[in-house]
Protein backbone atom coordinates (compact mmCIF):
# COMPACT_ATOMS: atom_id res chain seq x y z
CA UNK A 1 0.00 0.00 0.00
CA UNK A 2 1.31 3.63 -0.81
CA UNK A 3 2.20 5.65 1.73
CA UNK A 4 -0.21 8.94 2.23
CA UNK A 5 -0.12 12.47 3.38
CA UNK A 6 -2.35 15.35 3.82
CA UNK A 7 -0.33 17.21 1.60
CA UNK A 8 2.80 16.50 -0.30
CA UNK A 9 4.92 20.06 -1.03
CA UNK A 10 7.38 19.29 -3.74
CA UNK A 11 10.17 21.81 -3.86
CA UNK A 12 12.42 22.32 -0.94
CA UNK A 13 13.50 26.52 -1.52
CA UNK A 14 12.56 28.91 0.49
CA UNK A 15 9.03 28.75 -1.04
CA UNK A 16 7.92 25.07 -0.42
CA UNK A 17 9.49 25.33 3.16
CA UNK A 18 7.28 28.91 3.90
CA UNK A 19 4.15 26.76 2.79
CA UNK A 20 5.23 23.93 4.78
CA UNK A 21 5.94 26.17 8.05
CA UNK A 22 2.12 27.79 7.40
CA UNK A 23 0.18 25.24 6.85
CA UNK A 24 1.82 23.28 10.30
CA UNK A 25 1.07 26.75 12.25
CA UNK A 26 -2.33 26.30 10.92
CA UNK A 27 -2.55 22.73 12.54
CA UNK A 28 -1.73 20.92 9.15
CA UNK A 29 0.82 18.43 9.86
CA UNK A 30 0.09 15.48 8.43
CA UNK A 31 2.61 16.95 5.46
CA UNK A 32 5.45 15.60 3.43
CA UNK A 33 8.15 18.32 1.91
CA UNK A 34 9.76 16.39 -0.75
CA UNK A 35 12.79 17.48 -2.07
CA UNK A 36 15.11 16.49 -5.28
CA UNK A 37 18.38 17.24 -3.81
CA UNK A 38 18.98 19.78 -0.87
CA UNK A 39 17.05 22.42 0.41
CA UNK A 40 17.58 25.51 -0.91
CA UNK A 41 19.29 23.89 -3.80
CA UNK A 42 17.22 25.57 -6.28
CA UNK A 43 17.57 29.44 -6.48
CA UNK A 44 17.22 29.98 -3.02
CA UNK A 45 21.02 28.98 -2.03
CA UNK A 46 22.27 32.53 -4.42
CA UNK A 47 19.81 35.08 -3.66
CA UNK A 48 20.63 38.20 -2.34
CA UNK A 49 18.58 38.18 0.36
CA UNK A 50 17.44 41.43 0.14
CA UNK A 51 13.60 42.02 1.58
CA UNK A 52 11.92 44.90 0.55
CA UNK A 53 8.34 46.90 1.92
CA UNK A 54 8.20 48.36 -0.87
CA UNK A 55 5.38 48.18 -3.36
CA UNK A 56 2.52 50.20 -5.87
CA UNK A 57 -0.08 47.74 -4.59
CA UNK A 58 -1.36 47.28 -1.32
CA UNK A 59 -1.84 43.40 -1.25
CA UNK A 60 1.22 42.99 -2.78
CA UNK A 61 3.15 44.97 -0.17
CA UNK A 62 1.05 43.02 2.28
CA UNK A 63 3.29 39.99 0.75
CA UNK A 64 6.18 41.50 1.40
CA UNK A 65 5.69 42.78 4.97
CA UNK A 66 3.99 39.49 5.97
CA UNK A 67 7.15 37.72 4.55
CA UNK A 68 9.96 39.42 6.64
CA UNK A 69 7.43 38.73 9.54
CA UNK A 70 7.42 35.18 8.66
CA UNK A 71 10.93 34.51 9.05
CA UNK A 72 11.32 36.28 12.16
CA UNK A 73 8.75 34.17 13.80
CA UNK A 74 10.34 31.18 12.39
CA UNK A 75 13.46 32.62 14.10
CA UNK A 76 11.99 32.72 17.03
CA UNK A 77 10.61 29.61 17.14
CA UNK A 78 13.33 27.43 15.52
CA UNK A 79 16.67 29.26 17.42
CA UNK A 80 18.39 29.82 14.06
CA UNK A 81 19.04 32.89 13.18
CA UNK A 82 17.39 34.39 9.71
CA UNK A 83 20.42 36.81 9.50
CA UNK A 84 18.10 39.91 9.26
CA UNK A 85 20.18 43.27 8.49
CA UNK A 86 17.51 45.85 9.22
CA UNK A 87 19.28 48.72 6.77
CA UNK A 88 16.31 50.08 5.38
CA UNK A 89 15.73 50.69 1.76
CA UNK A 90 15.46 53.65 -0.73
CA UNK A 91 13.75 53.42 -3.54
CA UNK A 92 15.47 56.27 -5.78
CA UNK A 93 13.60 59.21 -7.73
CA UNK A 94 15.30 60.76 -10.51
CA UNK A 95 12.39 62.67 -11.55
CA UNK A 96 9.99 65.17 -9.93
CA UNK A 97 6.99 62.52 -11.68
CA UNK A 98 8.77 59.37 -9.86
CA UNK A 99 8.67 61.54 -6.70
CA UNK A 100 5.41 62.43 -6.85
CA UNK A 101 4.22 58.22 -7.92
CA UNK A 102 5.97 57.81 -4.56
CA UNK A 103 3.93 60.61 -2.77
CA UNK A 104 0.76 58.90 -4.04
CA UNK A 105 1.50 55.65 -1.60
CA UNK A 106 1.80 57.37 1.52
CA UNK A 107 -2.28 56.61 2.45
CA UNK A 108 -1.79 53.20 0.93
CA UNK A 109 1.26 52.38 3.80
CA UNK A 110 -0.72 54.34 6.70
CA UNK A 111 -3.98 52.36 5.70
CA UNK A 112 -1.24 49.24 6.31
CA UNK A 113 0.00 50.54 9.26
CA UNK A 114 3.41 50.62 7.55
CA UNK A 115 6.34 52.79 8.33
CA UNK A 116 7.18 54.94 5.10
CA UNK A 117 8.42 58.28 4.19
CA UNK A 118 9.09 60.14 1.46
CA UNK A 119 12.08 62.47 1.63
CA UNK A 120 14.35 64.57 -0.42
CA UNK A 121 17.47 64.74 -1.48
CA UNK A 122 19.34 65.64 1.02
CA UNK A 123 17.87 63.02 3.63
CA UNK A 124 18.97 60.33 1.01
CA UNK A 125 22.54 61.75 1.62
CA UNK A 126 22.10 62.00 5.06
CA UNK A 127 21.25 58.31 5.22
CA UNK A 128 23.42 56.82 2.79
CA UNK A 129 26.64 59.24 2.20
CA UNK A 130 27.90 57.40 -1.14
CA UNK A 131 25.18 58.04 -2.97
CA UNK A 132 25.58 61.29 -5.36
CA UNK A 133 23.14 63.74 -4.99
CA UNK A 134 23.23 65.63 -8.51
CA UNK A 135 19.83 65.68 -10.58
CA UNK A 136 17.95 63.70 -7.80
CA UNK A 137 14.62 64.78 -6.30
CA UNK A 138 14.69 62.28 -3.36
CA UNK A 139 13.45 58.93 -2.80
CA UNK A 140 10.64 56.10 -0.91
CA UNK A 141 12.13 55.60 2.72
CA UNK A 142 11.21 52.28 4.06
CA UNK A 143 12.79 52.25 7.40
CA UNK A 144 12.10 48.32 8.54
CA UNK A 145 12.95 46.62 5.61
CA UNK A 146 16.37 45.37 4.65
CA UNK A 147 18.07 41.85 3.77
CA UNK A 148 18.13 38.01 5.20
CA UNK A 149 20.23 35.23 4.63
CA UNK A 150 17.97 33.43 1.90
CA UNK A 151 19.79 30.01 3.31
CA UNK A 152 19.17 30.37 6.49
CA UNK A 153 15.76 31.82 6.60
CA UNK A 154 14.85 28.68 4.52
CA UNK A 155 16.76 26.08 6.97
CA UNK A 156 14.58 28.07 10.23
CA UNK A 157 11.35 28.16 8.03
CA UNK A 158 12.04 24.20 7.65
CA UNK A 159 13.42 23.61 11.19
CA UNK A 160 10.01 25.43 12.70
CA UNK A 161 7.58 23.35 10.59
CA UNK A 162 9.53 20.05 11.29
CA UNK A 163 9.54 20.80 15.31
CA UNK A 164 5.30 21.07 14.23
CA UNK A 165 5.46 17.30 13.03
CA UNK A 166 6.00 18.16 9.15
CA UNK A 167 8.83 16.00 7.51
CA UNK A 168 11.07 16.88 4.90
CA UNK A 169 12.81 14.38 2.63
CA UNK A 170 15.62 14.86 0.96
CA UNK A 171 17.27 13.79 -2.21
CA UNK A 172 13.85 12.71 -2.96
CA UNK A 173 13.17 13.59 -6.24
CA UNK A 174 9.68 13.61 -7.93
CA UNK A 175 9.30 12.01 -11.08
CA UNK A 176 5.46 12.60 -11.74
CA UNK A 177 2.14 13.06 -10.41
CA UNK A 178 -1.15 11.68 -10.87
CA UNK A 179 -5.17 11.49 -10.45
CA UNK A 180 -6.19 8.91 -8.96
CA UNK A 181 -9.93 7.35 -10.02
CA UNK A 182 -10.89 7.88 -5.92
CA UNK A 183 -10.19 12.06 -7.23
CA UNK A 184 -6.82 11.67 -4.52
CA UNK A 185 -3.36 12.39 -5.62
CA UNK A 186 -0.44 10.47 -6.51
CA UNK A 187 3.20 11.60 -6.38
CA UNK A 188 5.74 9.04 -7.62
CA UNK A 189 9.09 9.46 -6.11
CA UNK A 190 12.21 7.80 -6.78
CA UNK A 191 11.35 5.80 -3.78
CA UNK A 192 8.06 5.27 -3.89
CA UNK A 193 4.64 6.26 -4.59
CA UNK A 194 2.38 9.04 -1.89
CA UNK A 195 -1.25 9.11 -1.65
CA UNK A 196 -2.30 12.56 -1.28
CA UNK A 197 -5.37 14.81 -0.98
CA UNK A 198 -3.56 17.95 -2.16
CA UNK A 199 -0.40 18.66 -3.59
CA UNK A 200 2.05 22.22 -3.64
CA UNK A 201 4.09 22.58 -6.54
CA UNK A 202 6.86 24.90 -4.97
CA UNK A 203 9.55 23.46 -7.72
CA UNK A 204 9.90 26.45 -8.85
CA UNK A 205 10.69 26.48 -13.56
CA UNK A 206 10.61 22.72 -12.69
CA UNK A 207 7.38 23.48 -12.37
CA UNK A 208 6.26 23.29 -15.98
CA UNK A 209 7.45 19.89 -16.44
CA UNK A 210 6.18 18.19 -13.48
CA UNK A 211 2.88 19.50 -14.48
CA UNK A 212 3.14 19.05 -18.39
CA UNK A 213 1.87 15.81 -18.99
CA UNK A 214 -1.63 16.98 -16.68
CA UNK A 215 -1.92 18.88 -19.97
CA UNK A 216 -1.06 22.12 -17.96
CA UNK A 217 0.97 24.27 -20.31
CA UNK A 218 2.28 26.77 -17.28
CA UNK A 219 4.26 29.84 -18.93
CA UNK A 220 6.95 28.69 -15.93
CA UNK A 221 10.03 29.94 -17.63
CA UNK A 222 13.69 31.38 -16.70
CA UNK A 223 15.71 34.17 -17.48
CA UNK A 224 19.61 34.74 -16.37
CA UNK A 225 19.80 37.28 -13.40
CA UNK A 226 23.19 38.72 -12.75
CA UNK A 227 24.73 40.05 -9.18
CA UNK A 228 28.23 41.34 -8.42
CA UNK A 229 30.03 41.99 -5.36
CA UNK A 230 32.71 44.61 -5.12
CA UNK A 231 35.88 44.65 -3.02
CA UNK A 232 35.77 46.55 0.20
CA UNK A 233 34.84 50.09 -0.41
CA UNK A 234 37.00 52.33 2.47
CA UNK A 235 34.24 54.65 2.94
CA UNK A 236 32.40 51.86 4.41
CA UNK A 237 34.90 51.25 7.05
CA UNK A 238 35.02 54.39 8.16
CA UNK A 239 31.13 54.43 9.03
CA UNK A 240 29.68 52.96 12.33
CA UNK A 241 26.20 51.69 10.46
CA UNK A 242 25.22 49.99 7.72
CA UNK A 243 23.69 52.02 4.82
CA UNK A 244 20.64 51.83 3.45
CA UNK A 245 19.88 49.56 0.60
CA UNK A 246 19.45 51.71 -2.91
CA UNK A 247 16.80 50.60 -5.89
CA UNK A 248 17.35 53.15 -8.85
CA UNK A 249 14.79 53.02 -11.73
CA UNK A 250 17.57 54.40 -13.82
CA UNK A 251 20.50 51.89 -13.36
CA UNK A 252 17.70 49.34 -12.77
CA UNK A 253 19.86 47.55 -9.88
CA UNK A 254 19.85 47.51 -6.06
CA UNK A 255 23.06 48.26 -4.36
CA UNK A 256 23.38 46.83 -0.51
CA UNK A 257 26.32 46.67 1.76
CA UNK A 258 27.64 42.88 2.21
CA UNK A 259 30.50 43.55 5.04
CA UNK A 260 32.29 45.90 3.40
CA UNK A 261 31.74 45.30 0.00
CA UNK A 262 28.61 46.55 -2.34
CA UNK A 263 26.26 43.76 -3.86
CA UNK A 264 24.33 44.96 -6.68
CA UNK A 265 21.60 43.10 -8.73
CA UNK A 266 21.10 44.07 -11.94
CA UNK A 267 18.24 44.07 -14.35
CA UNK A 268 19.68 44.04 -18.17
CA UNK A 269 17.93 45.46 -20.63
CA UNK A 270 18.19 42.76 -23.08
CA UNK A 271 17.73 39.65 -20.56
CA UNK A 272 18.64 36.27 -21.79
CA UNK A 273 16.28 33.36 -21.30
CA UNK A 274 17.68 30.25 -19.67
CA UNK A 275 17.09 26.85 -20.56
CA UNK A 276 14.45 27.46 -22.72
CA UNK A 277 14.05 24.32 -25.26
CA UNK A 278 13.86 22.55 -21.22
CA UNK A 279 15.99 22.18 -18.07
CA UNK A 280 18.75 19.92 -18.52
CA UNK A 281 18.13 16.75 -16.84
CA UNK A 282 22.13 16.75 -14.74
CA UNK A 283 21.31 20.86 -13.67
CA UNK A 284 21.70 20.73 -10.03
CA UNK A 285 21.16 24.03 -9.04
CA UNK A 286 24.84 25.26 -10.30
CA UNK A 287 25.37 29.45 -11.08
CA UNK A 288 25.62 29.64 -14.98
CA UNK A 289 28.49 31.51 -17.08
CA UNK A 290 28.42 35.08 -16.25
CA UNK A 291 28.92 38.13 -18.86
CA UNK A 292 29.73 41.49 -17.40
CA UNK A 293 30.00 42.95 -20.59
CA UNK A 294 26.32 42.77 -20.81
CA UNK A 295 25.76 44.51 -17.59
CA UNK A 296 28.30 47.10 -18.76
CA UNK A 297 25.38 50.05 -19.37
CA UNK A 298 23.71 49.64 -15.86
CA UNK A 299 26.52 49.26 -14.18
CA UNK A 300 27.84 53.09 -15.28
CA UNK A 301 24.72 53.99 -13.70
CA UNK A 302 25.06 53.01 -10.73
CA UNK A 303 28.54 54.18 -10.90
CA UNK A 304 26.87 57.69 -11.74
CA UNK A 305 24.76 57.54 -8.79
CA UNK A 306 27.53 55.15 -6.37
CA UNK A 307 30.69 56.68 -7.34
CA UNK A 308 32.56 54.73 -4.74
CA UNK A 309 31.34 51.59 -6.48
CA UNK A 310 33.23 52.27 -9.66
CA UNK A 311 36.40 53.52 -7.26
CA UNK A 312 37.24 49.72 -6.38
CA UNK A 313 37.36 46.10 -8.06
CA UNK A 314 34.57 43.52 -8.34
CA UNK A 315 35.25 40.39 -7.04
CA UNK A 316 32.66 38.65 -7.53
CA UNK A 317 29.88 38.39 -10.72
CA UNK A 318 27.23 35.62 -10.04
CA UNK A 319 24.47 34.36 -12.59
CA UNK A 320 21.75 32.13 -11.86
CA UNK A 321 18.44 31.56 -13.35
CA UNK A 322 15.61 32.90 -12.42
CA UNK A 323 11.84 31.98 -12.59
CA UNK A 324 9.91 34.96 -14.43
CA UNK A 325 6.44 34.72 -15.05
CA UNK A 326 5.56 36.75 -18.19
CA UNK A 327 3.86 39.66 -15.88
CA UNK A 328 6.60 39.04 -13.23
CA UNK A 329 4.15 38.12 -10.58
CA UNK A 330 4.29 34.39 -9.15
CA UNK A 331 1.27 31.85 -9.39
CA UNK A 332 -0.20 31.12 -5.84
CA UNK A 333 -3.85 29.48 -5.54
CA UNK A 334 -5.14 26.31 -7.05
CA UNK A 335 -5.57 25.13 -10.39
CA UNK A 336 -8.98 25.36 -11.87
CA UNK A 337 -10.57 21.84 -12.86
CA UNK A 338 -7.40 20.19 -10.90
CA UNK A 339 -9.21 19.84 -6.88
CA UNK A 340 -6.28 19.72 -5.01
CA UNK A 341 -3.34 20.77 -6.99
CA UNK A 342 -1.71 24.39 -5.40
CA UNK A 343 0.27 26.28 -7.11
CA UNK A 344 3.20 28.72 -5.38
CA UNK A 345 5.90 28.47 -8.10
CA UNK A 346 6.96 31.24 -10.42
CA UNK A 347 9.03 33.68 -7.82
CA UNK A 348 11.20 36.21 -8.97
CA UNK A 349 11.37 37.88 -6.01
CA UNK A 350 10.59 34.48 -3.95
CA UNK A 351 12.22 36.14 -0.46
CA UNK A 352 10.78 39.29 -0.73
CA UNK A 353 7.24 37.28 -0.97
CA UNK A 354 7.85 33.45 -0.10
CA UNK A 355 6.96 33.78 3.53
CA UNK A 356 3.44 35.89 2.60
CA UNK A 357 2.80 33.53 -0.04
CA UNK A 358 3.03 30.83 1.85
CA UNK A 359 0.36 32.34 4.73
CA UNK A 360 -1.81 33.37 1.48
CA UNK A 361 -1.45 29.30 0.21
CA UNK A 362 -1.95 28.23 3.54
CA UNK A 363 -5.12 30.13 4.24
CA UNK A 364 -6.87 29.28 1.34
CA UNK A 365 -5.89 25.08 1.60
CA UNK A 366 -6.71 25.36 5.46
CA UNK A 367 -10.15 27.26 4.47
CA UNK A 368 -11.25 26.67 1.50
CA UNK A 369 -11.18 30.21 0.54
CA UNK A 370 -8.81 33.15 -0.84
CA UNK A 371 -7.91 35.09 2.88
CA UNK A 372 -8.42 38.20 0.58
CA UNK A 373 -8.41 39.20 -3.20
CA UNK A 374 -4.71 38.82 -4.79
CA UNK A 375 -5.79 38.65 -8.55
CA UNK A 376 -2.07 39.50 -9.69
CA UNK A 377 -0.69 36.23 -8.55
CA UNK A 378 -3.92 33.75 -8.63
CA UNK A 379 -3.16 31.21 -11.57
CA UNK A 380 -6.74 31.65 -13.33
CA UNK A 381 -4.68 34.65 -15.09
CA UNK A 382 -2.81 32.41 -17.29
CA UNK A 383 -5.67 30.05 -17.34
CA UNK A 384 -5.62 30.30 -21.44
CA UNK A 385 -2.45 28.91 -22.83
CA UNK A 386 0.12 31.99 -23.95
CA UNK A 387 1.92 30.94 -27.28
CA UNK A 388 5.70 30.53 -26.30
CA UNK A 389 7.05 33.22 -28.20
CA UNK A 390 4.80 35.88 -26.45
CA UNK A 391 5.50 34.53 -23.50
CA UNK A 392 9.32 34.94 -23.74
CA UNK A 393 8.79 38.55 -25.41
CA UNK A 394 6.69 39.59 -22.11
CA UNK A 395 9.13 37.51 -19.84
CA UNK A 396 11.70 40.28 -21.29
CA UNK A 397 9.60 43.35 -21.64
CA UNK A 398 8.24 42.98 -17.61
CA UNK A 399 12.08 42.34 -16.34
CA UNK A 400 13.62 44.83 -18.01
CA UNK A 401 11.27 47.33 -16.54
CA UNK A 402 12.32 46.07 -13.46
CA UNK A 403 12.24 49.25 -11.24
CA UNK A 404 10.03 51.34 -13.52
CA UNK A 405 6.83 52.57 -11.95
CA UNK A 406 4.92 51.09 -11.43
CA UNK A 407 6.04 47.36 -11.48
CA UNK A 408 3.55 45.25 -9.66
CA UNK A 409 5.46 42.36 -8.02
CA UNK A 410 9.16 43.74 -9.24
CA UNK A 411 10.89 45.00 -6.08
CA UNK A 412 13.97 42.73 -5.55
C1 LIG B 1 21.44 36.14 -8.63
C2 LIG B 1 20.07 36.15 -7.98
C3 LIG B 1 19.83 37.00 -6.92
C4 LIG B 1 18.54 37.04 -6.33
N1 LIG B 1 18.32 37.89 -5.28
C5 LIG B 1 17.07 37.96 -4.72
C6 LIG B 1 16.79 38.85 -3.64
O1 LIG B 1 17.65 39.58 -3.18
N2 LIG B 1 15.52 38.86 -3.12
C7 LIG B 1 14.53 38.06 -3.61
O2 LIG B 1 13.40 38.13 -3.13
N3 LIG B 1 14.79 37.19 -4.61
C8 LIG B 1 16.01 37.11 -5.18
N4 LIG B 1 16.26 36.24 -6.19
C9 LIG B 1 15.19 35.33 -6.62
C10 LIG B 1 15.08 34.16 -5.63
O3 LIG B 1 16.28 33.44 -5.67
C11 LIG B 1 13.92 33.26 -6.02
O4 LIG B 1 12.75 34.05 -6.20
C12 LIG B 1 13.62 32.22 -4.93
O5 LIG B 1 14.79 31.56 -4.53
C13 LIG B 1 12.60 31.23 -5.45
O6 LIG B 1 12.38 30.25 -4.46
P1 LIG B 1 11.60 28.91 -4.82
O7 LIG B 1 11.47 28.15 -3.56
O8 LIG B 1 10.39 29.25 -5.59
O9 LIG B 1 12.55 28.17 -5.87
P2 LIG B 1 13.90 27.33 -5.65
O10 LIG B 1 14.75 27.89 -4.62
O11 LIG B 1 14.49 27.17 -7.02
O12 LIG B 1 13.37 25.95 -5.12
C14 LIG B 1 12.74 24.98 -5.93
C15 LIG B 1 13.17 23.63 -5.41
O13 LIG B 1 12.44 22.60 -6.06
C16 LIG B 1 13.28 21.47 -6.15
N5 LIG B 1 12.75 20.56 -7.16
C17 LIG B 1 12.68 20.76 -8.49
N6 LIG B 1 12.13 19.70 -9.10
C18 LIG B 1 11.85 18.79 -8.14
C19 LIG B 1 11.30 17.49 -8.14
N7 LIG B 1 10.91 16.90 -9.29
N8 LIG B 1 11.17 16.84 -6.97
C20 LIG B 1 11.55 17.42 -5.79
N9 LIG B 1 12.09 18.65 -5.74
C21 LIG B 1 12.24 19.34 -6.89
C22 LIG B 1 14.63 22.08 -6.53
O14 LIG B 1 15.71 21.21 -6.28
C23 LIG B 1 14.65 23.34 -5.68
O15 LIG B 1 15.32 23.14 -4.45
C24 LIG B 1 17.52 36.19 -6.81
C25 LIG B 1 17.77 35.32 -7.88
C26 LIG B 1 19.03 35.30 -8.48
C27 LIG B 1 19.25 34.38 -9.63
Amino acid sequence: MAESAKVVVIGGGIVGCSVLYALAKRGWTDTLLCERLELTSGSTWHAAGNVTHFGHYAEITRLYVESLETYLEAERESGQSVGFHATGSLRLANSRAELNSYRTLLPLYENLGINYRVINAEEVGDLNPLVQLDGLFGAAHTPDDGHVDASSTTMALAKAARNMGAEIRRQCPVRSIGRLRNGRWQVDTEFGAIETANIVLAASFWTRELALPLGLDLPLYALEHHEVVTDDVPELKSLNCEVPAIRDPRSQANVRQERFSLLCGVYESQPVLWAAEGIPSDFGGELLVPDLERLEENLMHVIERIPAFGDVGIKIVNNGPMCFPPDGCPLVGPIEGFAGLWLAAGFPVGIGTGGGSGRFLADWMVNGQAPYELAPINPARFAKQIPVDEAFARMKATYSMGYVMPGKCQSG
